[in-house]
């Protein structure tokens, strides 16, 4: 695995991350959902997106080419076909977005129930003031993970043609700014339907962070038992995580989960040895 440290799309993307986040941001200040949001907290957010924009730059693509032999092999097992003109574009598009919450349902779900994946997550929730810039308040890890957990297992069911990856990966993107923005926008009756603010907002409080998993469409945590429905005008202030810190800081960021993995591992691993000595002991 070889590191390019000058990502050659780093800038690309920074300039795209920052056009975004300025756009939005002028957008949330005309019906934000809350009024309250520090400044350190903000910048705060920029650096940690700056890290994330980086690291994952530099180390996804590598990543994801580690699965390059498997997906030669058993790419396309279910193959998707669709019919050219608009009626097949329209289509397929719908079925990449479906496919792809589906699995990302599954991801974050496990993310937040089992253990040493919610170390990773949890960075993300430690958000008290959600807003647009709290989509990239992410450990970079996470978007390495997910190129095994979401992109490996579609692209064995899906064919990525070289031109739509680029659009499809806007749209994604984009959709995350939009639901992590700090906006009164209620989708009213169509939130069973399509993601929005409000919906997502609920999974960033501490009494509904078990609900509303999906990105795109709330059908899957209406298939799996997980939706909450927002009621009218119901945009909580009190966000992030029960019992935790608010998690602001750089090691938080940044080397939180490897420490946190390098202890279970080391328990893992001293399991053994304590037996044998208590099977020492007792002769
Ligand atoms: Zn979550
Ligand atoms: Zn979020």
């Amino acid at each position: 695995m070889t590191l390019n440290w000058w990502p050659p799309t780093l800038l690309t993307q920074v300039e795209y991350v920052a056009t975004v986040f300025a756009v939005a941001l002028a957008i949330e200040r005309l019906r934000p959902a809350s009024r309250h949001r520090p400044w350190r907290a903000l910048a705060f957010n920029l650096l940690t997106a700056l890290i994330f924009v980086y690291l994952t730059a530099l180390l996804v693509p590598p990543a994801s080419a580690l699965l390059d032999p498997a997906r030669e092999r058993f790419g396309r097992l279910i193959p998707l076909h669709f019919p050219d003109g608009l009626a097949g574009s329209i289509l397929q598009t719908l079925a990449f977005f479906l496919i792809f919450d589906f699995f990302f349902y599954w991801w974050h779900r496990s993310q937040h129930a089992v253990g040493w994946l919610w170390v990773q997550h949890k960075f993300h929730h430690q958000e008290q003031w959600l807003n647009v810039t709290t989509v990239h308040r992410y450990h970079f890890s996470e978007e390495v993970f997910r190129a095994f957990a979401i992109y490996f297992p579609m692209s064995i069911l899906f064919d990525f043609k070289p031109v739509t990856v680029t659009w499809f990966w806007s749209m994604i993107t984009l959709w995350g700014y939009w639901i992590h923005m700090n906006l009164k926008a209620e989708l009213g009756p169509a939130s069973r339907w399509i993601s929005g603010p409000q919906f997502h907002r609920l999974h960033h409080t501490p009494e509904h962070g078990d609900r509303n998993f999906a990105a795109f469409f709330p059908l899957w945590d209406r298939a799996f038992g997980t939706y909450r429905h927002p009621a009218c005008g119901e945009f909580p202030e009190r966000l992030g995580v029960r019992n935790a810190t608010a998690g602001n800081t750089l090691y938080e960021a940044t080397l939180y989960p490897i420490v946190e993995w390098a202890k279970a591992l080391g328990r893992l691993a001293a399991v053994p040895i304590r037996n044998r000595r208590k099977v020492d002991e007792s002769r």
